[in-house]
């Protein structure tokens, strides 16, 4: 293969090299600013915690059980009780029932404010579907507005 298409293009306007760097790190420090920036402004929801009423409901969809499932062993059989952000709420997770797990105090103090992989959230969507009544959603919303 012969030199790129940006290469001899480059090569055909001769620019002297450091005008090409003049020309191109704006850019680049552009670009690296807009990055750090979006990293610092997460937006969260105005409603910091669940209602009573999301927690009867995401009690009632699970059976009244923890969901919480090591990767090797049966799903914890406590009662459970805590509304959980599956995404926390600190990153951007929604306080909703797209983003509620019904946990125990254990597993919710275990979790904490870690953000799940997408392993985690394949796993509690694909047991979901053997315990959650008919006409409940297993999907997990990850952030806000990013519905799926
Ligand atoms: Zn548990």
């Amino acid at each position: 293969m012969g030199p790129s298409f940006a290469y001899l293009a480059i090569m055909e306007l001769s620019i002297p090299t450091p005008v090409l760097i003049l020309l191109v790190l704006p850019i680049v420090l552009g670009l690296l600013a807009r990055r750090a920036s979006n990293n610092h402004r997460i937006q969260t929801d105005p409603q910091r915690v669940f209602t009573k009423e999301q927690r009867i409901h995401g009690a009632a969809r699970s059976g009244n059980r923890c969901e919480h499932k090591p990767i090797i062993g049966r799903r914890c059989t406590s009662p459970g009780g805590q509304g959980d952000h599956i995404w926390p709420w600190s990153f951007g997770g929604a306080t909703a029932m797209s983003n509620y797990q019904n946990l125990c105090g254990v597993h919710n103090r275990r979790k904490s404010n870690h953000r799940p992989s997408r392993l985690y959230v394949w796993r509690l969507e694909r047991r979901r579907r053997r315990y959650f009544p008919q006409g409940e959603d297993p999907h997990v919303e990850w952030r806000i507005g990013r519905a799926r």
